[in-house]
């Protein structure tokens, strides 16, 4: 059974998903596999080519630094791109689910945006407060308040994701990671197919 793993950035998902691999459950990093996907999968790479031109690609590599350079000023040519990449991640997550025993989760900061909430029996929240989401990530990413300002404006709203959520972790550092890992454990094992 998949379950979606959410939270905006600085919630503490990744912390959560690998509180989650330690209790024996399967995670899908989005992140990471969109990354490969984008990388290997032919189809991908030819309608990534169609959009921002072959040079995109050097041998095997995406100029990742390039393409978030393209999309950051123009939201159509984002939305396009998001229009490859979503699905081609939406299918290998449905497949990778097929293969998985037992619990499994897919983690991801645009679950919603993406639509793959869509293929989730439910969803799971990660919340902290924003002034700790904001010196968490500026701490892990060495990024400047106003860049994680930025990042964390262009992200659905927290209410938005609660609101479409059913199971909401708040990971304020008030309870251990890995009492919280094991009540969204509970809830998902409550959940029939
Ligand atoms: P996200 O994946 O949601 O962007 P991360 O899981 O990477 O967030 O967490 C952001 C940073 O905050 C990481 O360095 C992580 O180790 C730290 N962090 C998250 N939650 C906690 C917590 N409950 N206690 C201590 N550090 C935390």
């Amino acid at each position: 059974m998949l379950f979606g793993l959410t939270g905006g950035i600085g919630s503490g998902k990744s912390l959560i998903a690998q509180g989650l691999r330690n209790l024996g459950c399967a995670v899908y990093d989005t992140d990471s596999e969109a990354r490969r996907i984008m990388q290997t999968n032919p189809c991908v790479r030819s309608q990534v080519e169609l959009l921002f031109g072959s040079d995109i690609y050097c041998g095997d590599r995406l100029d990742r630094p390039a393409v978030a350079q393209l999309v950051f000023h123009d939201a159509s040519l984002r939305e396009r791109l998001n229009g490859i990449v979503h699905p081609a991640v939406a299918f290998d997550v449905e497949q990778w689910a097929k293969e998985q025993q037992g619990l499994c989760f897919v983690e991801s900061a645009i679950l919603f945006e993406s639509g793959m909430e869509r293929l989730c029996r439910a969803v799971v929240c990660i919340t902290a407060p924003d002034e700790l989401c904001i010196r968490r990530t500026m701490q892990r990413d060495g990024a400047s308040r106003e860049a994680v300002e930025a990042r964390m404006l262009s992200q659905m709203s927290e209410a938005g994701r609660i609101a479409r959520s059913q199971f909401v972790v708040c990971n304020d550092g008030s309870r251990a990671v890995d009492a919280l890992c094991l009540d969204i454990l509970h809830f998902c094992q409550a959940c029939k197919p």
